[in-house]
């Protein structure tokens, strides 16, 4: 695609309007034409892309937003202006088209990422080369988060090497390769920070998209030659001799290994271990019968009579692609996933956008601001549960009960011609209480299909020939599909983690993993976890978002040992708890902590374990820089001796 201005015209019919208004400050170098008539007022359901304005307006911005850049691109001039913090300030506020609380503008600046990459790890002075030049870690999984930490790892001059059972990377993108499967996040924001897409060939890319993406980055940044493949972790224990961890693998063959590492980072994920259902005969079912994320592609459903157990996430997508060939479909929901309006959801992005990402100054960085702005952190107020709220418990507050309004509202007519489907796919538990899932109307359209049937009666057991329910109806089938879900609660549960004086992680947890920050136990000095306990995110913010505040921690914790000549650090058990009270309170008001709500959010003990009940900025905040009274640091037994 050439930087000429041939797709000018296609690519301003195509821009988001108001990330173009505000990219267009760094061309003219000021941000008069940000004017009160023209600031978006963005509604729930409205075109986001023109910001509710009117179509006068648009034609205004267009026309505007033409001469700027022609005269930019054809002027030779090719600095972009840099804004004054006041015009900065002022470009959020209208992108958003509502002020910013001033605490989130450090963070939505770093976001932005002007200057480039803003959490690079620097590790420059030669004290702090030389520590890292000393330092070996070993992280468990090549997934997304894997790579994250080979990266920063590297850029911090840090050996390292990365064990994947897989035989590629991408984790989860490897993985799941069911029919219809994509990502439930816009992909321009659905990526790491500082390895952009302007190529992103859908909103919300496939999965052998969003593969070749993480396998490109491996390659990019040289990460395979220090990826041990088809390789599981089979036990990692803290020597206290050495201060050092033992990591004992074993490899495709069964030939085990013991590695040795002085840190240790788990990136093994929460949805990575399918769970199948806990109904009585599970296994008697005498046809094929396979887990979403295993799925078999030997197994030809044309023409075949298939059962479908769960309307979660996984089977949202799969059903309405299984739906066009086999001859019978039974879904069977014991509970609806909310349903998330979004037009686009499988929608090509057209050249012209692709066009602006790539030539446009900062327009990819506006946009995803935009993103990251109205799917976050701009929804958590309708999720977060009202104390006095004392209306039905279809909702947690008032303005959880209006967003449930809406929602519903703009589900119905998709019901219309089947008034029995409306009931069952309205949920009874308040909005946010479950992620909800990218709506644009295909899992309806596949529901009302005359080949499938929606069963909302409970399932009583499965047997040889298909599933029972409660009221005694008897379903067969061909093949049996489980969309069941993940053991999410049950971190880390591949392999034993021992720490200090013996103890196992498991054993200690009980079945309630905790962390601190989701990442430091008490008791498993320098061990720790990407995407652990309490950082799972509901209101459709990006997980990569989080994996990238949570590796910037572990690597300044890293620094913080080089800095401070310490071996070992381990949070103190009373900052662990501290704030674990805190997430627990927290997460006993949001809509996903409702006493109504089950999910995978909370572990047997009803605790919800696998998520963070407070706005983004939090944990952006809380990961910047270790605190070093937070820790117990330890030093080798050696050099204790010696001293
Ligand atoms: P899920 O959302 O946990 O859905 C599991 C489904 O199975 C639910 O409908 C659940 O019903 C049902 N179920 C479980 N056990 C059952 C039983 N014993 N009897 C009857 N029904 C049962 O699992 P998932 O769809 O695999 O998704 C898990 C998570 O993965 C998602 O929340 C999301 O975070 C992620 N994911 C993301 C994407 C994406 O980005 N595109 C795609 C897929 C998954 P209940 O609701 O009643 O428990």
């Amino acid at each position: 695609m050439a930087q000429d201005l041939s797709l000018l015209k296609q690519a301003l019919q195509e821009a988001h309007l108001p990330a173009l208004m505000v990219s267009l400050v760094h061309m003219t170098g000021n941000a008069d034409h940000l004017t009160a008539d023209k600031t978006p007022v963005y509604d729930f359901f409205g075109d986001s892309r023109v910001g509710g304005l009117s179509e006068e307006k648009q034609a205004e911005i267009v026309a505007f937003a033409e001469k700027v850049i022609t005269d930019y691109m054809t002027s030779g001039k090719k600095t972009p202006y840099q804004p004054s913090p006041e015009t900065l300030r002022r470009m959020m506020d209208y992108v958003v088209g509502a002020p910013i609380p001033e605490h989130y503008v450090p963070f939505l600046k770093e976001e932005l990422a002007f200057d480039g990459d803003a959490k690079l790890p620097e590790w420059n002075t030669p004290q702090l080369k030389s520590a890292a030049e000393k330092l070996h870690v070993i992280v468990v999984g090549a997934g997304m988060s894997g790579l994250l930490s080979g990266i920063r790892l590297q850029q911090a001059g840090i050996s390292f090497e990365i064990i994947e059972k897989n035989a590629d990377v991408g984790g989860t993108w490897y993985e799941n390769t069911y029919p219809g499967c994509r990502v439930d996040n816009p992909n321009h924001m659905y990526s790491f920070s500082f390895e952009p897409n302007h190529d992103w060939p859908y909103h919300y890319s496939t999965q052998d998209v969003l593969l070749g993406y993480f396998r490109r980055t491996a390659n990019k940044y040289d990460l395979r030659k220090h990826i041990r493949f088809e390789t599981q972790v089979v036990e990692a224990r803290f020597d206290e001799a050495s201060s050092q961890w033992h990591v004992r693998v074993k490899d495709k063959n069964g030939r085990e290994e013991t590695l040795t590492g002085d840190a240790v980072i788990s990136a093994v994920g929460q949805l990575n271990q399918p769970r199948k259902p806990d109904i009585k005969g599970e296994g008697s079912f005498k046809g094929p019968t396979f887990h979403s994320a295993q799925w078999r592609h030997d197994v030809d459903l044309k023409g075949k009579k298939v059962l479908v157990i769960g309307t979660g996430a996984s089977a949202f997508q799969f059903v309405p692609e299984i739906a066009k060939d086999v001859a019978d479909l039974t879904v069977f929901q014991r509970t609806p996933p909310w349903l998330g309006p979004t037009p686009d959801y499988h929608d090509k992005v057209g050249e012209g956008k692709k066009w602006l990402l790539e030539y446009i100054p900062f327009y990819a960085k506006w946009y995803r601001f935009w993103l990251f702005w109205m799917l976050t952190d701009g929804l958590y107020d309708y999720v977060k549960g009202d104390p006095g709220y004392n209306g039905p418990p279809t909702a947690v507050s008032a303005a959880n009960a209006e967003l449930r309004e809406m929602i519903v509202t703009a589900i119905k007519p998709q019901a219309d011609g089947a008034p029995d489907l409306l009931d069952k796919i309205i949920p009874a538990y308040p909005f946010g209480g479950k992620r909800s899932l990218r709506d644009n109307g295909t899992w309806v359209e596949a529901l009302k299909r005359p080949n499938v049937d929606l069963i909302t009666d409970p399932i009583a057991e499965i047997n040889e020939t298909g599933v029972k329910t409660k009221s005694g109806k008897q379903y067969d089938g061909d093949v049996l599909i489980y969309g069941t879900g993940f053991q999410a609660s049950n971190f880390l549960r591949t392999y034993k983690v021992v720490g200090r004086n013996g103890v196992e992680l498991h054993d200690r947890w009980h079945g309630d993993a905790r962390a601190y920050l989701g990442m430091t136990v008490p008791g498993f000095p320098n061990f720790f976890m990407i995407y652990g306990p309490n950082t799972n995110i509901v209101v459709n913010g990006s997980i990569i978002f989080f994996s990238e505040c949570a590796v910037r921690y572990i690597v300044g914790s890293l620094k913080l040992l080089a800095e401070t000549g310490h071996t070992t650090l381990e949070p103190k058990e009373e900052v662990h708890d501290a704030f674990n009270r805190k997430v627990d309170e927290a997460n006993r008001w949001m809509a996903w902590g409702a006493p109504q709500v089950t999910s995978w959010y909370k572990n047997a003990t009803g605790r919800v374990s696998q998520n963070w009940p407070f706005p983004l900025v939090d944990y952006w905040k809380a990961t910047l820089k270790p605190n070093p009274n937070d820790f117990i640091f330890g030093d080798k037994r050696s050099q204790k001796a010696a001293a």
